[in-house]
């Protein structure tokens, strides 16, 4: 489903940032309403008579810093308009969601879940400070940041910004790269830039954002255009050839020998992660949860091998193994780093008596992995409001749902924009989400509120996302959980035939 992606930017140059955005594909993509761009002077936002924004730092140095209060409020004034504008698509979508449950019970047929996509879910702001301190941006973060429908960015200048106000407000530090400059504006312009390229409708022919360089971990091959002869250089003649599986194999021969020869890092982080997918593609359902990490760029493959694979996945800290042979497992382990070794996912039993005698972790959660192989999302009868839900829902949530999970894990997923539920008599009565590794889960209905089809409508909202998002949907059922287990069969999840442990 495409959407408007809003750029909101706190400046103390909004011309430059506004002039620099509004020419080329971006001036058209505003102009299409694909992407919106606001730009906030933090001078308007003084309180002093001079409009002074800064003042030497605390404990001396050179230069000039931004201080916290004109940035607080500019940032809380944005937070406040969008929470307006959020407000208001939201009870649009609400009439829109109920005029059509009323549509379809008249027709004596519900058809699915495209009436509550009107009311999707809207994720917490993300604030982003451009830092030479932050993290170096690249595709993949370009690719997770187009995911919002909200960004807000803050272009620091002098010598920076108070370091309070930063601790405030800031969600995410992130940097072009290490070389400083005078102002965040560039910096937020380049990062707009890539970002907005990942929004749909914003190219013309949106194939080209994918076979550019880094979306495959790879550069792009080399590309040539009329004429066939310049300065008695030809053009490679497998390009005339008109035949398209020759060229295709040329073109990832080139991007492979260019990666190798002008980014080895990339080329043997390519190569690894090449591997790991050929393993684990053995046997596809079983590791489907190593696959999705890996394809979803949020898990480091740290060893692949013909026989093994050990990936770290960042949003959760799993240490994610698969080994054909005990010794091929002892030699994923000892790659682990000590002090770094909380959690474990793994693919075979052997491994829990290793990591019980090297790491101590001895936890163990036996799972079985399901997976939803269909393109098109489940056809669910049952019609629920489905809603995000909201930091003040987390002890109704942890009161039904704590024997595996903190109430901490809880409010995170919960403001991750990423548990959804039902009400009914005016309270929560089921819930469900997607756990910060990618599976879905945390699927809960009171007892009273059983065998009314609240649980299938909300793994087929969550499974509708996930499609959206270009994901193979999974999950995981614990051992015996018996109506998971069928759940998972009638919304047409198949079942893996490996196991899998959870070791904390
Ligand atoms: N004193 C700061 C430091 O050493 O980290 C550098 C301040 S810099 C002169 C002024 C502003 O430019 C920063 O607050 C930041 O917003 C922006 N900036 C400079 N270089 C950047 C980079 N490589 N990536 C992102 N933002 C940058």
């Amino acid at each position: 489903m495409s959407h408007t992606m809003h750029f909101h930017v706190l400046t103390l140059f909004p011309e430059m940032v506004s002039q620099g955005l509004s020419e080329s594909i971006l001036g058209r993509a505003a102009r299409k309403g694909c992407i919106e761009l606001e730009t906030v002077n933090i001078r308007d936002y003084t309180i002093n008579k001079h409009k002074k924004v800064d003042d030497y730092p605390y404990g001396g140095g050179a230069g000039m810093l931004m201080q916290a209060q004109p940035v607080f409020d500019a940032c809380m004034d944005v937070e406040k308009k969008i929470e307006m504008r959020r407000n208001a698509e939201r009870t649009a979508g609400n009439a829109e969601t109920a005029a059509g449950i009323a549509e379809t019970s008249a027709a004596g047929e519900a058809s699915g879940n495209d009436k509550d996509a009107a009311c999707r879910e809207k994720s917490p702001l993300r604030v982003i400070y451009v830092t030479p301190q932050g993290k170096v941006f690249t595709q993949q973060m370009a690719q997770e940041f187009a995911r919002e429908e909200d960004l807000i960015f803050l272009c620091g200048h002098y010598e920076g910004v108070d370091e309070r106000v930063l601790e405030e407000i800031v969600t995410d530090y992130v940097s072009i790269g290490d070389y400083v400059l005078t102002g965040g504006e560039l910096p937020a312009m380049v990062m707009i830039d890539a970002i907005s390229r990942m929004v749909p409708g914003v190219l013309k022919n949106e194939e080209s954002a994918e076979t550019e360089s880094f979306c495959d971990g790879l550069l792009e091959y080399p590309q040539y255009t009329r004429p066939e002869v310049w300065k008695d250089r030809r053009v490679p003649s497998v390009l005339l050839s008109g035949d398209h599986v020759r060229i295709e194999k040329w073109r990832l021969e080139q991007s492979l020998e260019r990666t190798r020869q002008r980014r080895p890092g990339l080329y043997e982080a390519y190569t690894r992660r090449d591997r790991a997918v050929s393993y684990l593609s053995k046997d596809r359902l079983s590791h489907m949860d190593m696959l999705e990490v890996i394809k979803r760029g949020q898990a480091d493959v740290v060893r692949a091998e013909e026989t093994g694979v050990l990936l770290y996945d960042r949003p959760s800290g799993a240490w994610m193994l698969s080994a054909s042979d005990e010794d091929m497992g002892e030699r994923l382990l000892s790659e682990i780093p000590r002090g770094k070794d909380e959690l474990f996912a793994v693919h075979q039993s052997f491994l829990k008596e290793s990591i019980a005698r090297r790491f101590h972790r001895d936890r163990v959660s036996e799972c079985m992995q399901a997976v939803y192989a269909r393109k098109l999302p489940p056809a669910c009868r049952a019609r629920f409001g489905i809603r995000p839900l909201e930091a003040q829902d987390v002890d109704a949530v942890y009161e039904n749902y704590h024997a595996v999970h903190s109430r901490d894990y809880l409010l995170e997923r919960i403001e991750a924009g990423e548990m959804f539920g039902i009400d009914a008599d005016g309270r929560l009565a089921a819930f469900a989400g997607m756990h910060d590794e990618g599976s879905m889960g945390m699927l809960e209905v009171l007892p009273e509120y059983r065998r009314m089809g609240m649980a299938e409508a909300l793994e087929a909202y969550l499974i509708t996302q996930q499609l959206e998002k270009g994901y193979v949907p999974f999950c995981q059922i614990f051992d015996g959980n018996e109506p998971s287990l069928c759940l998972q069969k009638k919304l047409g999840l198949k079942i893996a035939s490996g196991r899998l442990y959870w070791i904390s």
